[in-house]
């Protein structure tokens, strides 16, 4: 398993997938269901969808496929682009970044974004973050004309340059791991999905603008009705210096589960866990000697937030992978991370049956 999700993980970081734009990281994804001859369907704004039919509450498990990047705001007449950001996109961490302008599948302009020179940077600048309006992308065409004719006019998507690294200890680094690395997750869950005999009826899907607006999943929820909603998404891993006060999540020390997401800032909203989901999956990780760590966290929050208040509500949780340097250009996550949070999604998918309860008072 943890050669599949390797490569489907390495496969999925170099496709390029900003929100809203979601449609080549779909077809790749697609084309991975098909081989498993997993039938899909594809509604209006993007959102995959694969239906394993069943007995009991019905569930949907998803995680989104896009990522975050950047929009072309403005084309200067010596054809350097200025950006939008699209997305928690951290402006501490962009000078010098490579990025790539997605015109076509194989007309796509490599570029990179400024870096003042050094030798012409003043002490009180060496300690300041450019302001993301001055910064601008070089890509080599230096006039207007020049790069309206490579195809790059003000809307096109632009992301991190594509980038995945195998490194020691079963770790990957690279771009857009939130949340291909939840896609190779659901790859592998599908497997299992497909051969499965019995248990619930399950919705797996790939969803599209969850760095947009955290709301691409909710319409594919009005559709589906789920009486249980499980999201796939990183955990942020605080076991580096400048993260210790944050938490207890080790990278490579097994899946995560948040009991508690927020975030103040403008969407007010986040995901306190339905007890039964709780339940399900600290006695699964239990009873099959998975690790299991915890988070809370204020600041982290996923479209589950609002797919939670689908219909009459739903029984949802936030399951994910520890992961380093969140929405940089370099994240971090481990393998092995991954195919034990695999593992645990398949017992206790497993483990909901007809008679499986979602009455919170036979678990408070
Ligand atoms: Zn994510």
């Amino acid at each position: 398993m943890k050669a599949q999700i390797r490569q489907d993980l390495m496969e999925l970081m170099l496709i390029p997938g900003l929100s809203g734009h979601e449609d080549r990281i779909r077809r790749a994804i697609t084309k991975k269901l098909g081989a498993i001859d997993v039938e899909t369907s594809t509604d209006r704004l993007g959102n995959l969808h694969a239906h394993f039919p069943g007995d009991g509450p019905r569930v949907m498990l998803f995680t989104h496929m896009d990522q975050l990047g950047f929009i072309v705001r403005k084309i200067e007449p010596n054809g350097l682009l200025r950006l939008e950001r699209l997305g928690g996109v951290p402006e501490r961490a962009l000078a010098a970044q490579d990025v790539l302008v997605c015109v076509a599948d194989g007309k796509d302009i490599p570029g990179t974004i400024a870096s003042k020179s050094h030798h012409a940077t003043s002490p009180p600048e060496k300690y300041t973050v450019t302001p993301f309006p001055e910064l601008y992308v070089d890509t080599g065409y230096n006039s207007l004309d020049a790069i309206a004719a490579a195809g790059v006019r003000i809307g096109q998507p632009v992301v991190y340059a594509p980038f995945a690294q195998e490194r020691a200890n079963d770790t990957v680094c690279g771009t857009s791991i939130d949340d291909r690395a939840g896609c190779a997750v659901l790859l592998a869950v599908a497997e299992a999905l497909q051969k499965r005999t019995n248990g619930p009826p399950v919705d797996l899907a790939f969803t599209v603008l969850e760095e947009f607006n955290l709301r691409g999943a909710q319409t594919l929820a009005q559709q589906l009705n789920p009486d249980i909603a499980i999201q796939i998404d990183l955990m942020l891993a605080t076991d580096t210096p400048d993260m210790a006060a944050r938490g207890d999540m080790v990278l490579s020390g097994g899946p995560g589960m948040s009991l508690y997401s927020f975030h103040g800032r403008g969407t007010l909203n986040g995901v306190i866990p339905h007890p039964a989901m709780v339940a399900l999956f600290e006695t699964t990780a239990q009873q099959h000697n998975i690790p299991l760590q915890r988070s809370a966290q204020v600041g982290v929050l996923t479209d589950l937030s609002y797919v939670q208040l689908t219909g009459s509500g739903v029984a949802a949780i936030d399951m994910g992978f520890p992961m380093r340097a969140s929405h940089s250009a370099r994240e971090v996550c481990d393998l092995n991370d991954l195919v034990q949070l695999t593992e645990l999604l398949r017992a206790a998918i497993a483990g909901i049956d007809a008679n499986f309860s979602l009455d919170r008072d036979d678990y408070t």
